[in-house]
């Protein structure tokens, strides 16, 4: 949108020197910014949750794209320079100071947001984690999320791949995700340490009969000794051993080489008893 100011200067004006606790790296450039907001498809008139506006590149984007958006930023010093950005686009855009971790997002829409954010490094899985536990169809139609380029592998990451364990069970046993792009360290203010992505995330119909805290609980331990064999990894996870011989799963194999499908398997079997 034409009468902003560049973001640069938008940073220098309010004094926002960027900090590491608050995982602040910020995006400029205004064509890497609408390419982010173009992963989820169209945004005339939808509704959007962004978490971590900043000084609002992002958000700049979003709503350029048409989307109505609520964020929750942390940084109190970000709320004058989102203010204005609220200006531009008159009510569009709602900004929300405080902890996303803390803050239950729901009221805030009327239907399903698209969420899309690039997520402070220290707090993302956190909030992955929460956003893929939720009850299913899940609150959100979409996640568009910017993480360190070793998280989002972790997310879409197949069986036998290092890569591959508890974060991507959760990601795909009832949703398709994938790396929609890769960015470079560079494109970010202050450059982080490592490269980056952006993992979209498409919820799917759930298998029947199997719980998320079971499949969950069942991923925990199963990853949470990787190297050692099934048969060691789920002794204490009760009837995990009896349901292995039911399904026909090796209990040497490691956790590592279990399909998604074989974990749903497994967790159906744990909650049908
Ligand atoms: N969206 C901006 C951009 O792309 O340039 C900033 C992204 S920066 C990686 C992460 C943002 O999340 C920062 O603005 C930071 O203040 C904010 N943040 C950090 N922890 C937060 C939390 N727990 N809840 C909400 N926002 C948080």
């Amino acid at each position: 949108m034409s009468g902003l100011p560049p973001l640069r200067e938008v940073i220098r004006a309010h004094g926002l020197s960027a900090s590491k606790a608050l995982g602040q790296n910020f995006l400029f450039d205004g064509q890497l910014l609408d390419r982010i907001a173009r992963v989820p498809g169209d945004l005339g008139d939808a509704e959007v949750l962004e978490i971590g506006p900043g000084p609002g590149g992002l958000t700049r984007a979003l709503l350029a794209a048409g989307a109505r958006v609520a964020a929750i930023e942390r940084d109190r010093r970000c709320m004058a320079p989102l203010a204005e950005l609220g200006e531009a686009y008159p009510d569009r855009l709602r900004v929300i100071e405080g902890d996303a971790l803390a803050i239950d997002p729901l009221p805030l829409f009327e239907g399903r947001p698209h969420i899309v954010a690039n997520l402070p490094y220290n707090v993302g899985t956190a909030l992955l984690i929460g956003w893929l536990e939720a009850d299913w169809p899940p609150w959100w139609r979409s996640l568009t999320l910017m993480f360190q380029k070793e998280v989002a592998e972790r997310i879409v990451a197949s069986p036998g791949s290092d890569a591959y364990g508890r974060l991507a069970v959760l990601a795909q046993w009832r949703s398709n995700p994938r790396i929609a792009m890769s960015v470079h360290r560079s494109a970010f203010t202050p450059p982080p340490k490592v490269m980056s992505a952006v993992a979209h995330i498409v919820p799917e119909e759930a298998p029947e009969g199997v719980s998320v805290r079971t499949i969950a609980r069942l991923a925990a331990a199963a990853f949470g000794q990787r190297r050692k064999m099934l048969r060691q990894s789920l002794k204490g996870t009760p009837g995990a051993l009896d349901a292995l011989g039911r399904l026909g799963i090796d209990p040497t194999r490691r956790a590592e080489t279990v399909s998604v499908a074989e974990f749903v398997s497994l967790a159906r079997t744990l909650d049908q008893g």
